[in-house]
């Protein structure tokens, strides 16, 4: 076999070599996307966030409901003291006018209090309503796009298997003792053993090459290497 034919048969066999570790790459990238979902955990933070605002806003609420009842009923008790004729002093009298006054005040201040708190409870559930939305159409569009890196990943992996067995085959013409060179040009080089000279020009580093160095390559017995890059020389296909 004459170098030139080696050398072709070593670009043949890097071509299955890089295009399996292009597949192995993109496999890598959609299991890395597999299962993985940072929109709908934020979509999930957020609405869980809102619920508890909503369960917190409703917990004031009943909180100041109970004591609005409480002031009332304690009001409403010394009114029956008040004008139940059973306190007949007038310093008494005047304490307990004031009392059931404050009481008053209170009844309505706890009253307003509980307008604001419910104001603000509708809103809450109005961007809770949005959350769990918003939460739904994420997580649909994370279940899409799981679908479709399965598929893809399933192309992938019947790509992957033809081109290993295309790869053993272009391994099995090439001259076994050119091996050993081409996979240690290949881990230092880059993945890249063998180059192609196009126009006189290597094809990796693009460094123009002696006329001399062509005619070598084409006629030597052994194989040539590009003088700047060091890559296993091959003619144009
Ligand atoms: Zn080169």
């Amino acid at each position: 076999m004459g170098a030139m034919n080696r050398a072709a048969r070593l670009l043949e066999l890097q071509e299955y070599d890089l295009a399996l570790e292009r597949i192995a790459a993109q496999l890598a990238e959609i299991s890395r996307r597999l299962g993985e979902s940072a929109e709908v955990a934020a979509a999930r933070a957020a609405f869980e966030q809102a619920k508890a605002r909503v369960t917190a806003l409703e917990r004031q609420r009943q909180d100041l409901d109970f004591q609005v009842q409480q002031v009332r009923a304690k009001r409403e008790r010394e009114e029956q003291r008040l004008y139940g004729g059973e306190v007949r002093q007038p310093k008494e009298i005047e304490h307990l006018q004031r009392e059931v006054e404050s009481l008053r005040r209170r009844t309505l201040d706890l009253q307003d209090r509980e307008l604001a708190v419910m104001a603000e409870l509708e809103e809450a559930e109005a961007a809770l309503a949005a959350a769990r939305a918003a939460l739904a159409s994420a997580e649909q569009r994370w279940q899409e796009e799981q679908a479709t890196l399965r598929r893809q990943q399933a192309a992938l992996l019947a790509q992957q298997e033809e081109t290993q067995h295309r790869r053993e085959a272009a391994r099995q013409r090439v001259d076994p003792q050119d091996l050993p060179l081409y996979q240690v040009l290949r881990a230092r080089l880059g993945g890249r053993a063998v180059a192609r000279i196009e126009r006189g020009v290597c094809a990796a580093c693009r460094v123009s090459l002696p006329e001399r160095e062509i005619q070598k390559a084409r006629t030597s017995p052994a194989m040539v290497t590009c003088s700047n890059c060091g890559r296993i020389l091959a003619a144009s296909a």
